[in-house]
């Protein structure tokens, strides 16, 4: 047992119940059932009372309404993807985790409105799976396969946002289920309806605390009928803007990708999977590259898209602003770029940063990072990637075990409270896709604008008066 942990033993009244209601599927009580729901992707580890994992949205207001009854807290849990510590239970032992793992359910596609009903627990790849045999596409492609409540809640960017924004943008109908049982019934396929505020627009984006997501009706594509890929050297990290520019004015809406990644952070992935196409040598690997991404589902731009990226880019390389153009598989350029987060999250320590600016403000942003580390910080190493288009950047500073005098935790204090002054110096956002959780509930409550806290406080109070759902409490 951990120093501050205890092993509560559940109520057998309140068990023998649950499984009058889920059967013995849906409710976890042993240990090892438990472990797979207990752990978070960078290693944080928390202790389940019960796992609970109801079929649909009938069983999930039961077991909210039984966990009220017995005065339990609860977790939402979807694929556990989340990069916050918010998906898994707090060290007490005494919340119970609701899995949304058995809410796999997946309507026939609607071909003319574009849209899917889906429940919550349905993966990013079973989706895209489904959509594929029907022609359509779900355009969120992440390293991780979230569930669609998990993908709700947490408001999941990716690398497709600049051409189809965040998950918000593509929800149609949601159904929410709150702390005392009651559904939110919003469940529509319809892109206007202005019969008042939005009110599922409340649960996008707020990590489970307000309310458990049983079903989301999302809009969907057409499977591009072009696409293709290529990574760009530019001559500097400095150069990105002119690119990015070039780019949306060749290219319009078929840009898809503008994936930054830093050499250090190619040279991590390389390290750590020695599987991985090589596309630059030990020595040559660039400051920064980019994954450019176009895509066309369009019949009149689709035919001429491949040849025109490729000609034109191949045109540009050895100017001003691109240095090289590497071409090649598709599926190795977003196999490096996928192993970036996995090779980071290996490394003995390393603080990562997800944050975001404007546009025109990310390359002035890492100035000032680089600059910071190298005066206050020597040793460190900035790996840092992401969605450059959309102005986030993952920035990883890994802290070698050389590096001796950043190692302690004053130190690793001092050095997070530097990076986000300098987020908020730039008016970045300290979480641009990750949420909030318990990583970073005290720099929410540093940053967050006092009215808004407020305000989130205040919604968290109506919609759940005993402040028993997820882990992120707004006060
Ligand atoms: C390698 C890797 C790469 C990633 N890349 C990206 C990326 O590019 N862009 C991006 O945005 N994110 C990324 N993520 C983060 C993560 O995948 C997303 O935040 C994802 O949306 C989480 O979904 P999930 O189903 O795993 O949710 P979980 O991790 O299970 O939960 C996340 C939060 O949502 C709540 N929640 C889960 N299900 C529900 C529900 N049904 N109702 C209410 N609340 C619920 C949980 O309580 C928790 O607060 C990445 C993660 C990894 C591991």
């Amino acid at each position: 047992m951990d120093g501050n942990t205890w092993d509560a033993e559940p109520d057998p009244e309140f068990i023998r119940r649950a499984r009058s209601i889920l059967g013995a599927p849906g409710v976890f009580v042993a240990a090892d059932d438990k472990r797979l729901y207990e752990h978070g992707f960078y290693g944080e580890r928390g202790r389940a009372l019960a796992v609970l994992s109801p079929a649909d949205t009938d069983e999930t207001v039961e077991m909210l309404r039984l966990c009220a009854e017995f005065g339990l807290e609860v977790l939402p849990q979807g694929g556990n993807t989340g990069l916050v510590g918010a998906s898994i239970p707090d060290k007490t032992g005494a919340q119970v985790v609701l899995s949304t793992r058995r809410m796999d359910q997946l309507a026939p596609v609607d071909l003319v409105n574009r849209s899917v009903c889906t429940g919550a627990g349905v993966r990013m790849s079973q989706l895209r799976a489904a959509l594929k045999a029907a022609g359509m596409w779900f355009p969120f492609e992440i390293a991780a396969d979230p569930c669609v409540g998990g993908m709700v809640s947490t408001n999941t960017g990716g690398s497709h946002l600049v051409r189809y924004g965040d998950l918000r943008r593509s929800v149609l109908g949601l159904e929410v289920v709150l702390a005392d049982g009651t559904v939110i019934d919003s469940l529509r396929a319809l892109r206007k309806d202005n019969t008042g505020p939005d009110c599922k627009q409340l649960f996008i984006g707020s990590g489970g605390s307000f309310g458990i997501v049983t079903r989301a009706v999302l809009e969907v594509q057409r499977l591009p009928l072009a696409r293709t890929a290529a990574l760009v050297v530019p001559r500097s990290h400095a150069d990105l803007p002119e690119l990015l520019r070039w780019l949306e004015a060749r290219y319009g809406e078929m840009l898809t990708t503008f994936e930054g990644m830093s050499g250090n952070a190619i040279r991590y992935a390389y390290a750590e999977f020695p599987k991985l196409k090589r596309f630059f040598t030990d020595e040559a690997v660039p400051e920064y590259a980019v994954l450019v991404d176009v895509a066309s589902s369009s019949e009149f731009c689709a035919a001429s898209l491949v040849d025109d990226f490729h000609a034109a880019l191949a045109g540009l390389a050895g100017g001003s602003v691109i240095r090289d153009v590497v071409t090649g598989c598709d599926a190795d350029f977003w196999a490096l770029r996928d192993a970036i987060p996995y090779a980071l999250s290996r490394q003995p320590l390393a603080l990562t940063f997800d944050v975001s600016f404007a546009r025109s403000r990310l390359t002035m942003f890492r100035d000032d990072l680089c600059s910071l580390l190298a005066r206050r910080y020597p040793g460190v190493v900035l790996a840092d990637f992401g969605h450059f288009a959309e102005g986030g950047d993952h920035a990883t500073v890994v802290i070698p075990e050389s590096c001796k005098t950043a190692q302690s935790s004053l130190q690793l204090m001092r050095l997070r409270g530097d990076i986000y002054e300098t987020v908020a110096a730039h008016a970045g956002s300290f979480s641009a896709e990750h949420g909030l959780g318990p990583f970073n509930e005290n720099v929410y409550r540093r940053y967050a604008p006092g009215a808004t806290r407020e305000l989130n406080a205040s919604l968290k109070r109506m919609l759940d008066p005993a402040g028993r759902l997820g882990r992120i409490k707004f006060n």
